[in-house]
């Protein structure tokens, strides 16, 4: 084989393996959207067939020797195709590190334990649940070994969702927001809380449906390449820069809720959608990590969707459809009302001030867990005391304490940092982006799609060209420092409190 042949050869193989994503994903959205409660027996067979088949396509011992070739010849190969081949090589590697029964075991056992996790919180029965949980532990650390048999298994982990991260980053990231938060909690919860009680009351679908599509609008979203759906939990899927699906989940009682996941979600369509097209059907398609993802989602949910100035753009339309519950309604008023702070105790109803703190529990946990120094029967007692630890409060029953997140029982193990991550990033780029623009004048002006055109500029465009690290270097000319975080939350809840 020469090395065009062999190129030629990874390209269809990316196309192939690409068809497959798209199908597989889209048998997912349709599973969480549209899809009729009986049909889930019949999409599994589906899925798992073509799971099957995308495994032994994408991690066969074919692949493993194309792969192998282009890495025996990397340097015939320009910058782009070497990226392509070792990015590929990462994914390869781990799985064709796992011994093929091993993988399909562990696939069933996240399909039941993902039914038993529903059940157990339900009823609140942690016990049901945790001989899976102890084994997609055991089962993760094991496969860490066989991919990394030097690396800590918990680093591994971390590295599947954020290329490079490392617990030593973690600890020193999550002690320099432990130091500056929790103090800075401890006034925003002495102090007087906004008013928040217009934000309750009766607001038809059927309004809601119209105001996402108003605030798609405002964020300047191309419908004709992004759709939205409805879910339980709210998540965004891209197949390609033009046809991404974001979801969202209507209260009747409560107008923000959806309205906070609709523009986080289009955060990550954005995106998705900003990715060049001249990584289309390749590997390096898309969005590059979850925590620079997650950046992306909250640097709309928080940074622009919670600014005085969205609130002032965003009020008009809530009176419009809602005149009931905002005609007197100022936008300072609303400003703080969205801002408002308190410790809770479930981590997806957090609000930008405490959900890193419900990261950190969830991160030492994981992190002793991994290590082997907590085990799971110890977990129930050790997350209350975490959550008693950091955010001063009781947790009356596992339901709304440690069974309250799906990620453990789908094996993302190692995920949860990169929520805090993204928060932090995004408050670095805002500092860089306001070397160039006036940030809060375009919000103002409605002219996000200014704001959005600097973020494709510096990250969307790039797909997973680089790692994590690199294009956030590229994109801030500096390493990343937590102290813009911590300055950012410290001047918005000085303000939104009247902190002195
Ligand atoms: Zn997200």
């Amino acid at each position: 084989m020469d090395v065009t042949t062999a190129l030629q050869k990874f390209r269809e193989l990316q196309e192939t393996s690409h068809a497959y994503s798209h199908a597989l994903g889209v048998l997912y959205y349709d599973g969480a959207t549209t899809a009729p409660a009986a049909s889930a027996a019949g999409r599994g067979r589906t899925m798992g067939t073509l799971a099957g088949i995308h495994y032994d396509l994408t991690a066969g011992e074919e692949t493993i020797k194309l792969i192998d070739f282009l890495k025996a010849h990397l340097d015939e190969l320009t910058d782009v195709q070497k990226r392509e081949v070792t990015y590929f090589a990462r994914d390869l590697e781990y799985t064709a590190s796992i011994p093929k029964e091993e993988f399909v075991a562990y696939q069933v056992l996240l399909n039941d334990a993902e039914d038993v996790w529903r059940k157990a919180k339900n009823e609140n029965d942690f016990d049901a649940f945790a001989p899976y949980l102890e084994k997609i532990f055991d089962t993760n650390r094991r496969f860490a070994g066989y991919y990394k048999p030097d690396m800590a298994p918990y680093d591994v982990l971390l590295n599947t969702y954020e290329h490079g991260l490392t617990m030593a980053q973690c600890d020193a990231f999550f002690a320099a927001l432990r130091e500056k938060v929790v103090p800075l909690l401890e006034k925003v919860v002495a102090a007087p809380k906004p008013d928040t009680s217009f934000l309750q009351g009766h607001f038809p679908l059927e309004k809601q449906r119209a105001f996402s599509d108003r605030l798609m609008e405002l964020m300047k979203i191309d419908r004709s390449r992004c759709a939205i759906g409805e879910t339980e939990h709210p998540f965004t899927t891209g197949f390609n820069n033009h046809d991404v699906r974001i979801t969202t989940h209507y209260h009747e009682e409560d107008a923000v809720s959806s309205m906070y996941s609709v523009i986080h979600e289009g955060g990550h369509a954005l995106y998705d959608m900003g990715s060049a097209d001249e990584y289309e059907y390749t590997c390096l398609a898309g969005g590059v990590s979850m925590g620079i993802h997650e950046s992306q989602s909250r640097f709309w949910e928080n940074i622009i969707g919670r600014s005085e100035e969205f609130c002032a753009l965003v009020l008009p339309v809530l009176q419009e459809l809602f005149p009931e519950n905002f005609a007197n309604i100022t936008p300072e008023q609303l400003y703080k009302a969205v801002n408002k702070s308190e410790p809770s105790l479930i981590r997806t109803e957090a609000d930008e001030l405490t959900y890193a703190l419900h990261i950190m529990v969830r991160y030492d946990l994981e992190k002793a867990l991994m290590e082997g120094s907590l085990t799971v029967k110890e977990l129930p007692a050790a997350w209350n005391a975490k959550m008693k630890e950091y955010l001063g409060v009781d947790v009356p029953d596992d339901a709304r304490g440690v069974l309250q997140d799906t990620h453990w029982a789908g094996g993302m193990v190692g995920y949860f940092p990169s929520y805090a991550l993204g928060s932090a990033y995004g408050a670095q780029m805002l500092a860089k982006m306001k070397e160039d623009l006036d940030v809060s004048a375009l919000i103002s002006a409605g002219e996000t799609d200014k704001i959005a055109a600097w973020l494709e500029e510096k990250l969307w465009r790039h797909g997973s060209r680089y790692d994590p690290d690199e294009l956030f270097l590229r994109c801030c000319e500096a390493p990343f420092d937590p102290k813009w975080f911590t300055d950012y939350l410290t001047e918005k809840f000085t303000k939104v409190y009247n902190l002195v």
